[in-house]
């Protein structure tokens, strides 16, 4: 038995099912819920038409400016739902609130995003730096990509990379600033991805598998694109990322 699945048994013992968000009483039909159904539909979803590959719904003229840094491997990038009132408290509860049910509630809204891939693929956690780790206890994105794994049957591998430093809080910075403040946070394992490839060995040049990066949210994007030039640079060459909530960013224009 898995410790997520121990944690999320013990959960279902300890807690009272009542809804995270709202506290309504949760039905037998929802007793492995953590969210009730009423409010999982106040969740608003992501729409277009939008940016193609950052998926960013915002109207804009030219080229798009969220996504015109971003590496070449990272092609796709969608979120399930607006990071309004409604979800924020459900990012939250993922972040602090130790539960790992709620990753389950998250992950179902991601489901329709999952990308359309010919060939293997994984889902890679945006990790968290180890001092970090060790404070909070585990990693929300790891949390949720697993939760996502059951759902898509798609296996999650968390030693392809690695996070070098924390980041300072990002608010109120424009794209280009939140990526000069990623930059570098990141460092991908070729040796760790190789294992993922039959056949692979060091030094032989054999294509990547397809790599989707998973995030609790996404503000500008410039995290997964930074965690995608480092896999870039270590080989990869197709990366799609998935995220539960978008951010609603002010006007950066
Ligand atoms: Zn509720
Ligand atoms: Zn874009």
């Amino acid at each position: 038995m898995q410790l997520s699945s121990v944690r999320s048994a013990v959960e279902q013992l300890l807690l009272p099912a009542e809804c995270l968000l709202c506290h309504a009483l949760l039905g037998p039909r929802d007793a492995a819920r953590i969210v009730c159904p009423l409010c999982r539909q106040r969740w608003r979803a992501v729409r277009g038409p939008w940016c193609e590959r950052c998926g960013q719904p915002e109207p804009h003229f030219g080229p798009c400016r969220l996504c015109a840094e971003w590496p070449a491997a990272l092609t796709r990038v969608r979120s399930a739902v607006w990071l309004d009132d409604g979800a924020r408290p459900a990012v939250h509860g993922l972040k602090y609130g130790r539960l790992a049910r709620i990753a389950d509630d998250l992950a179902a809204a991601m489901v329709p995003l999952r990308p359309s891939t010919d060939g293997p693929s994984f889902l890679i956690p945006i990790p968290l730096a180890p001092k970090r780790l060790r404070e909070r206890g585990y990693n929300q994105s790891e949390m949720l990509a697993r939760a996502l794994a059951r759902q898509w049957r798609i296996p999650v591998v968390v030693d392809v990379l690695v996070r070098t430093r924390e980041t300072p809080t990002q608010t109120a910075l424009t794209p280009e600033t939140r990526l000069a403040n990623v930059a570098g946070a990141f460092r991908a394992s070729a040796r760790a991805a190789g294992a993922l490839t039959p056949g692979w060995q060091p030094g032989v040049n054999k294509p990547w598998p397809h790599l989707v990066l998973v995030d609790d949210v996404f503000t500008t994007g410039a995290t997964l694109a930074e965690a995608a030039r480092a896999l870039e640079q270590a080989g990869a060459r197709t990366i799609y990322g998935v995220t539960f909530g978008r951010a609603v960013i002010p006007n950066f224009t």
